[in-house]
């Protein structure tokens, strides 16, 4: 009978530690039967009669997917080897930490408007940002257009899986449709379902947030993944995880490789081992706190001082775009200042806000501008992976006579800024947080209007100085 740590644990008294693992794999990227066995833990008795037997394995797994797959736009794919490899890619990088309801939509949208790399290769960043925006995980996009990407690198946060190269790399350089096998190498496919389903088969219990971990996880998807149908295993993978193999409720008597999943061995010789014990959950960090002043700025042009006009396709909003670094790299935002905790007070948040729009734009907002409106709207919580950000809305109308023109610092670059109409705003690309605050602000005015006239924001009488 097998040892269980866990078990011995619980006899005395202490939470379990360490279960059966899988001997360490040297790196070996390609499939082979010969290095997988290398993987089989050393435990005896049933588990060991469980442990791993890849060409078994590979079959019964892709029998099933064969049989059982679910019916998903990028497995209809259809058209030559290339544009097949093309659409997997795409959905792949799509699936990354996010689940497949929400990524059909994104990806017919998708495919109707870049059915191939190469009319992907002739979008704009701001095109494929704009195609993306609400799917998170920004850098995603990025990757897809402009980046290359380890080839069975470790997984960092929010990357899931390995992706060779970005549309414009492999058109500009002239290798697709040369590459296009490559795109369909024999690579692994990482992600949180085959974590899943890796650590039940070989009963890894270490922390599937450490580098370590992940590493070993690649290398046993290395080494299991089928030289012959690379693509179609790595959806098997990713397909029993999301299907069978899940979270709370596998369904293990259904499951094509129960015969070689160790976890499952040992929880029918010791029932104080569960399944769902694996892999080991580790709670998250807590985000950090940051507070943002948010100023949402319409700009109306020549009109009166009173009244504004908030229909007219005459007003324009100010948006900013973020640096080509960082979080949210490269995406449009209305200004934006990150305030200290203590100082998030509106005197605070206005006086931030005024020396940054004042260092952005060729006038002094405070002093030089009609501002005819002010006000806060309200905050809004967006809560990143890390980060949990209270934005505190105002909006500012600022009339002005002379148009928009003069406003930009045309010496400065370092800040790309662009003022765009209503209807843009509501078409275009932006963040889910910032389209949040924009439906904010719109509400705000809407309601200002049901007790005023139609069509018009009431403001003070007299333009108002800010300082
Ligand atoms: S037997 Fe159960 S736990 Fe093991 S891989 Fe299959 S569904 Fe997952």
């Amino acid at each position: 009978m097998a040892k269980n740590p866990k078990a011995a644990d619980s006899r005395r008294g202490r939470p379990p530690t360490r279960r059966p693992q899988p001997r360490r794999a040297k790196a070996a990227p390609a499939a082979s039967s010969a290095d997988i066995e290398d993987l089989a833990p050393a435990v005896p008795g049933a588990v060991a009669a469980a442990a791993a037997a890849p060409a078994v394995l590979r079959t019964q797994l892709l029998r099933w997917y064969d049989a059982h797959r679910r019916d998903l736009p990028w497995r209809r794919a259809s058209g030559g080897e290339e544009e097949r490899a093309y659409a997997v890619w795409v959905s792949e990088v799509m699936l990354q930490q996010t689940r497949v309801p929400v990524v059909v939509g994104y990806y017919e949208r998708w495919m109707a408007r870049w059915p191939t790399v190469r009319s992907l290769a002739a979008a704009t960043q701001e095109e494929v940002n704009e195609m993306w925006a609400g799917l998170g995980y920004y850098r995603r996009a990025r990757f897809l257009l402009e980046v290359s990407c380890a080839r069975n690198g470790l997984m960092e946060k929010g990357q899931g899986r390995a992706y060779r190269k970005g549309a414009k790399q492999i058109v500009e350089k002239g290798e697709f449709p040369r590459t296009a096998s490559a795109l369909r190498e024999v690579v692994p496919v990482v992600d949180g379902n085959v974590v899943r389903v890796i650590s039940r088969l070989y009963a890894i219990s270490d922390n599937p947030k450490e580098s370590s971990t992940m590493k070993r996880f690649w290398e046993i998807a290395g080494q299991l993944v089928d030289p012959s149908r690379s693509g179609d295993f790595n959806q098997a993978m990713m397909e029993l995880g999301a299907t069978l193999c899940s979270k709370s409720k596998p369904g293990c008597s259904g499951c094509p490789v129960s015969s070689h999943c160790q976890v499952l061995a040992l929880s029918l010789e010791n029932p104080s081992v569960k399944v769902t014990d694996f892999p080991r959950v580790v709670p998250k960090a807590k985000p950090r706190s940051d507070f943002a002043a948010v100023c949402v700025v319409q700009i109306a042009q020549g009109l009166e001082e009173e009244v504004t006009d908030t229909k007219g396709t005459d007003n324009l909003f100010l948006l900013i775009k973020r640096p080509e670094e960082g979080l949210l790299a490269g995406l449009w935002e209305f200004p934006l200042v990150l305030v200290e905790e203590g100082k998030t007070d509106s005197l605070n948040r206005r006086k931030a806000m005024d020396k940054y729009l004042t260092k952005l734009l060729s006038i002094d907002v405070g002093w030089k501008s009609d501002v005819i409106l002010r006000e806060d709207v309200g905050e809004h919580v967006h809560i990143f992976s890390h980060i949990r950000l209270t934005m505190y809305v105002e909006l500012m109308i600022i009339n002005l006579k002379d148009g928009v023109d003069r406003l930009c610092k045309k010496e400065d670059d370092s800040t790309k800024l662009k003022f765009t109409n209503e209807s843009s705003v509501e078409s275009m690309g932006l963040t889910s947080g910032i389209r949040k605050v924009y439906n904010m602000v719109k509400a705000f005015k809407e309601k200002r209007l049901s007790v005023s006239e139609k069509g018009q924001v009431p403001t003070r009488k007299r333009s108002r100085r800010l300082k």
